[in-house]
Parts: C-alpha cells; sequence; structure tokens
C-alpha cells in the first residue's frame, strides 16, 4: 500500500472520529431528520450546471447527526443544518468530522445545542431570505438558551458575512468553504466574545486529509469530493467567485476513501468537482501525474463491485481517455452528465462556456461510438441575456441530435456579482423565458419517454438501493446508466445487492420490471 494511503487512514480514521482506533472502519448510522421548513425552501429558479443538478429537494434543510457518540467530547453538541447541491452536503459532512475533532458532539435538536450551524448555498436567487428566515428561529431558540453561537458556513459566508456579524449580529460565527480546519479555534474565539470570521478562499485546501463523517442515509451510494473551486468563469455562475481556484484532491486519499466505503458496504462512489474533466494531481515528491482518467481506472479497481460514477463533466474538457476508462472498465457506469446550457453557438459565447455546438456534438458522437450503451443527460437555460427565438430554435434542434436520457432545465436568473450581471443586459421577458422553457421540458419528456420505452425487453444489472417509495413490498435501484428501476422484492435480497432486472414498462423518468436470474433473457 502507498506510503499516503497509511497516512491518511491514520491521520483521518483516528484524529477525527476519536471513538475509533486506528484500522477502525466507520459505522456510523445517521437519522434523517426531514425538516418542516424544507417545503418552504428553494422553490426559485436555479441557472447553474451540475451544482443545481445535484440539489435534491428532500434534503434540502436536512440536518447531520452521528447517534452513539453524545457521551464523548467536551460536552457540548453541534446542529447542522444543509442546503444547495451535494458538494454543500460533503462539505457538512467535513464540518462534523472537524467538530467532532475537537470535542463536539451532534444533536438532531436546535433547542439543546451550543452550537448552531448552516450550511449554505448560492446558487438561487432566494437561497440568502431562506438563510435570514432560518437565522431569525436559531436566534430565537438563542434568546431562552444564552450562550449558544450561532455559525454560517460556506458559500453565502463571504457575501452575508458584513451584514450577518456586523450589522444585523444574527451569527457569531461565518467561515468560508475553504476555511473548515479553522473551526475549533474560531469558536474558542466566539466562545469569548470576538469576531470569529474566516472566509479565505485557498489555493490548496482539499481536505484530502480529513474523513468525512456520511450523511449518505441508504448506505449503499456515497460522494467522494475529488476536487475544489472552478477555473472556468462561465459568465452566469457564482461558483469562481465563493468557491474560488480549481484544485485536485491527492488520489491515494481518494482512493483510500473509496476502499474504506466499500469496506464498509457501499458499493457507489460518486467524483464529485465542479469541472471532473480537469482533475490533475502531480505527485510533489516524484513529479507524477494523475488525470481524471486515470483516477477513475484506480477508483475502479479498488473492488469490480464497487460502482464509480461522476459529476460534473465539461463539454470543452471531456477526454477521449476518460471514454476508453469507461468502456474497459465495468464497473465505471455508462452515465455522462454533459451540459449544453444553449444549442447557439452566440449564446454559449456570451456564456463562456468554451466550446461550440459543432464541438459538443463531436463529444457526443466519441460518446456514442466508444461507449454506445451510454446515457447522456445536460442542463439546458432557457431566455440567457439576449436570447431570441432563433436561438432557442438551436436550443431545441440539439436537444434533439443529442436525444438525451434527461436534462435539469431552467430559465435564466441573474446572480449577484457574476460577469453576466455585470455586463451583460437579463432582457429576455419572464413570459417568454417561461414559454420557451416549457417548449424545452415538453421536448425533453418526450425524448425521455420514447428513450425509456426502447428499454422496455432489455435486462439491466441494477445495484438495490432500497425501499420504492411507494411500496414497501417493491425495491428501487439503477442500472449502470443512472436510471431508476422499480421492481417487486425476491426473498433474501437487500440494499447493496446486485441483481438482473428486465425492463417490462416505463414512464418519462422511470422504468419498471422485474428480476430474471439470466442476464441474457
Ligand atoms: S464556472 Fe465552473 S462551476 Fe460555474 S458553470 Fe462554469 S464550469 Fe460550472
Amino acid at each position: 500500500m502507498p506510503q499516503s494511503i497509511r497516512l491518511y487512514i491514520k491521520r483521518s480514521t483516528v484524529s477525527d472520529l476519536n471513538c475509533l482506533k486506528e484500522g477502525d472502519h466507520h459505522f456510523i448510522q445517521i437519522n434523517q431528520n426531514k425538516n418542516p421548513y424544507k417545503l418552504l425552501m428553494y422553490n426559485d429558479n436555479p441557472t447553474l450546471d451540475h451544482l443545481v443538478k445535484t440539489i435534491d429537494p428532500m434534503r434540502q434543510g436536512e440536518v447531520l447527526d452521528f447517534p452513539g457518540h453524545q457521551e464523548k467530547g467536551n460536552g457540548k453538541l453541534f446542529y447542522i443544518e444543509s442546503f444547495g447541491c451535494q458538494m454543500n452536503f460533503s462539505d457538512s459532512e467535513i464540518v462534523a468530522a472537524v467538530l467532532h475533532g475537537a470535542g463536539y458532539r451532534s444533536t438532531r435538536n436546535m433547542e439543546e445545542a451550543d452550537l448552531i450551524l448552516v450550511n449554505t448555498c448560492s446558487i438561487r436567487e432566494k437561497a440568502e431570505d431562506t438563510v435570514r428566515k432560518r437565522l431569525y428561529i436559531y436566534n430565537k431558540v438563542k434568546s431562552s438558551k444564552p450562550g449558544t453561537l450561532i455559525g454560517v458556513l460556506g458559500c453565502m459566508a463571504e457575501r452575508m458575512k458584513k451584514n450577518l456579524l456586523e450589522e444585523e449580529k444574527l451569527v457569531d460565527l461565518v467561515v468560508g468553504p475553504d476555511a473548515y480546519r479553522d473551526m475549533p479555534k474560531l469558536l474558542e474565539s466566539a466562545e469569548d466574545g470576538h469576531r470569529a470570521i474566516n472566509v479565505q478562499l485557498s489555493r490548496e485546501e482539499t481536505y484530502a486529509d480529513i474523513s468525512p463523517v456520511r450523511l449518505d442515509s441508504n448506505g449503499v451510494a456515497a460522494f467522494i469530493s475529488i476536487m475544489r473551486g472552478c477555473d472556468n468563469m462561465c459568465s452566469f455562475c457564482v461558483v469562481p467567485f465563493t468557491r474560488g481556484r480549481e484544485r485536485s484532491r491527492d488520489p491515494f486519499s481518494i482512493v483510500a476513501e473509496a476502499r474504506d466505503l466499500f469496506d464498509t458496504g457501499y458499493r457507489e462512489i460518486t467524483l464529485l468537482g465542479q469541472n471532473v474533466d480537469s482533475y490533475h494531481w502531480k505527485n510533489p515528491e516524484t513529479g507524477e501525474e494523475v488525470n481524471f482518467a486515470q483516477l477513475l481506472r484506480m477508483c475502479a479497481d479498488v473492488n469490480p463491485d464497487l460502482r464509480v460514477r461522476f459529476s460534473t463533466s465539461h463539454p470543452k474538457d471531456m477526454t477521449d481517455e476518460v471514454l476508453y476508462a469507461m468502456a474497459e472498465k465495468e464497473n465505471i457506469c455508462n452515465y455522462i452528465h454533459l451540459p449544453i446550457q444553449s444549442g447557439s453557438n452566440r449564446i454559449l459565447e456570451l456564456m463562456r462556456r468554451g466550446y461550440t455546438r459543432e464541438w459538443y456534438m463531436g463529444r457526443i458522437h466519441a460518446i456514442r461510438r466508444i461507449i454506445p450503451e451510454c446515457a447522456i443527460s445536460s442542463d439546458i437555460i432557457a431566455g440567457f441575456c439576449t436570447e431570441t427565438e432563433a436561438d432557442h430554435q438551436e436550443t431545441l434542434d440539439i436537444i434533439r441530435q443529442a436525444q438525451y436520457s434527461m436534462s435539469y432545465m431552467f430559465y435564466y436568473s441573474e446572480r449577484p456579482n457574476t460577469y453576466a450581471q455585470r455586463n451583460l443586459k437579463d432582457d429576455v421577458s419572464l413570459e417568454i423565458k417561461k414559454r420557451r422553457l416549457s417548449e424545452i421540458i415538453a421536448l425533453q419528456n418526450s425524448i425521455s419517454r420514447q428513450l425509456n420505452q426502447s428499454d422496455i425487453g432489455k435486462t439491466y444489472k441494477v445495484l438495490i438501493e432500497g425501499d420504492s417509495k411507494k411500496s414497501a413490498e417493491d425495491f428501487k435501484g439503477r442500472n449502470s446508466q443512472n436510471k431508476m428501476i422499480i421492481f417487486p422484492k425476491n426473498p433474501g435480497l437487500k440494499p447493496g445487492d446486485y441483481v438482473y432486472v428486465e425492463v417490462l414498462d416505463a414512464t418519462s423518468a422511470t422504468l419498471k420490471g422485474r428480476i430474471t436470474q439470466n442476464p441474457q433473457s
């Protein structure tokens, strides 16, 4: 085992979860708290790719808790709510690990917490209002329990720090996404009544040596953050400002995390980054370089029964080398999320996406050639600045050509401090934006339905994720193409098992089937 893996296990597992000893694996049970406020949140219009797509409405406001560790530590409890994309949820797992290391224990009960945290998201227009509303609620709790500390973490920390900390005095602690390691020091400072703030963005921080405490509730699929930040500067996007410059994490720590997850029963990992195709790590000692295709192979080699997914690809950076790795390794899933955003070259240029529709279609053809069974999905923005009817028709045309299995579709809404907000006119009326979006959705739905119906009669290898939402008699699981399949349970099977399922029926969103023993039937 390479030296760096040994170091990773030793440092992260032992120091961040001091209930464990060296060599232990994590056995952590998570309670999913369905927050009563979640339905009021984030019903506005997102405009970002790959961040948006990972937002799960059911998880907004989710509270992180690790029962069984309450008796240890410094006797203090923290409560954390998370909003936004999967990246933010992953960050909450890192924060939890740092706080555990500092002696804090978690609670799902805000009223008994010594520290109340909200991990924020900047990508939606009303996110700031939502967080502010939550802060008023936290402050009510604080008024009946003086001494409670309140902190804002994540993407909005930088932008809101002045208002929240100095003017409205709603929070005691403001911590940006690259400063979570600093939290124990900041907490001491806040406890002493001092200003506790660190929103410094870093060029190096990847939290490679911190072993996140898993928030996932199904124990089957987990996310692994492989890089942070983004260097792309798409004109509609806040990420380069809120999460800073791109940096890639040590591949050995990623593989060690994947192995650790496999050993504790997980059967699927999703490698997470704003632009995974630009993953690049150089060993400071040997000069050895690792790119994304190599990292994929390393993760796939952990175990053939560990599925590997990734999100998100960028059309300008996705290489054939990645596609060949996917074609070669059965456990790298045949699914690529490749956001187009617009089918018009003029709009793509205004969006500063770095590719043309011709280049994009070239990438689609490469995927179809190298991995014929691969499903492709996309993100599409309707009504970006200056978009004409002709531009819109080009978007509809590329959706037809690309034949996406599904898409995340939004109409454009301006985000503060972005290039588009400063330099372009948001001049398409809301009415037109909504009409174009509904045309895009109708087209995508009909393509998804057709593609799903063409799956009827095929048999797929499916990883069981748990009970179907509608019936405890049925399992739900995904095939390699990331399509959800519902099928009746067979005795003896459990989440984390692989089964072969023949597709019997299909809607635009879901497949239905039955377990079959024969992969060829
Ligand atoms: S700037 Fe980066 S994170 Fe934002 S949309 Fe572009 S590629 Fe994605």
